[in-house]
């Protein structure tokens, strides 16, 4: 078993704050990345409202902004491994056990920074054309619809934007939303209203996704009317939300009824010696500098912790 001060469980822009701040307090953390380095940051094209990295010509893409915060943690210490944690042992207190695969871990503190991911409609077709149709990533997939036609499913911030992205591709981007009102936030849904290759289809939902071989056709509901309709598409982008990547947690560490952890404003958890960060515990905000926030904040925490445990 490996001894670690601090072990960091998870990638994203929470955990390499996390990181970078346990470093520079010569805490020499350990990141376990799982299974993304970057958590989302790494699957988003353009990042453009992180302060202080947006250019006219430039705003960085989520992988270039990993990569920055990546080279800056190690920089001052901090180790990364690319492996992803399947199990922990929090009842017993600290040390803590971490185990991946191939390595058990124990570590003075823990700081949990393991995102979310996206939710799924659970229609039928949905599984079985993932990667031939069925995509939850514009930036990863929409270079495969060059000229051809998408549906969009989702009316929030990450619908529009994806959206919005995929209208570098496709021919034409169909937002097919379950209500007739938005829930993203005024500019992108302007922007969107504005794109000619953008049109929507309001009060509707998806019910199942057709196919032969490849997505040929998703059937539609109206839910106001109850009509059914069958529409040609090439592409289905599912943006509906996320869940929190927190089953390997359950039983160890306090959480709300969805799974989110629960933390107080020091970002500690139930168990002391165990904190977190980011969209593992934040269904609200989701945001990358909300995240730095919080991965900041939980790192201060946990320096103070094991200080004043050290008497
Ligand atoms: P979200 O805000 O929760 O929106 C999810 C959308 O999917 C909603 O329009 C919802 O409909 C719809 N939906 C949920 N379940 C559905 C189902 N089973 N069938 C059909 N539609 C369903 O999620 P998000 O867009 O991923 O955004 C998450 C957070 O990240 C938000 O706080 C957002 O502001 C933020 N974000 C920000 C940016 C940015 O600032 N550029 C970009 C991306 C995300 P209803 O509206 O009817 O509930």
């Amino acid at each position: 078993m490996k001894h670690e001060k601090v072990v960091i469980i998870g990638s994203g822009p929470a955990g390499l704050t996390a990181a970078l701040y346990t470093a520079r307090a010569s805490l020499e953390p350990v990141v376990i990345t799982g299974p993304q380095i970057g958590g989302q940051i790494a699957i988003t094209h353009e990042v453009e409202n992180y302060p202080g990295f947006w250019s006219a010509e430039h705003a960085p893409t989520g992988p270039e902004l990993v990569e920055i915060m990546q080279k800056q943690a190690e920089h001052f210490g901090a180790r990364f491994v690319y492996d992803e944690v399947a199990e922990v042992d929090f009842r017993n207190g600290s040390p803590f056990t971490v185990k991946t695969a191939g390595e058990t871990y124990s570590a003075d503190v823990v700081i949990v920074t393991a995102g979310a991911s996206p939710r799924k409609l659970h229609i039928p077709g949905e599984d079985e054309f993932v990667g031939r149709g069925v995509s939850y990533c514009a930036t990863c997939d929409g270079f495969f619809f060059r000229g051809k036609d998408v549906v969009v499913v989702g009316g929030g911030d990450s619908a529009l934007e994806e959206g919005l992205f995929l209208t570098k591709f496709a021919n034409e981007v169909k937002v097919i939303h379950r209500r007739d009102e938005l829930r993203a936030g005024v500019a992108l849904a302007n922007r969107a209203f504005k794109h000619e290759k953008i049109n929507f289809v309001w009060d509707t939902v998806v019910n199942e996704v057709i196919g032969n071989g490849v997505v040929q056709s998703v059937m539609l509901e109206n839910v106001k009317t109850g009509e059914q309709s069958e529409l040609k598409t090439d592409g289905v982008f599912i943006f509906i939300g996320h869940y929190p990547n927190s089953k390997f947690l359950e039983g160890e560490l306090a959480m709300d009824e969805e799974g989110y952890v629960l933390t107080d404003e020091k970002m500690r958890t139930n168990v002391p010696g165990v904190f977190a960060a980011g969209e593992i515990q934040d269904p609200h905000w989701r945001q990358i500098a909300t995240s730095v926030g919080q991965g900041c904040a939980a790192a201060m925490s946990a320096e103070k912790w094991l200080s004043q445990r050290e008497g």
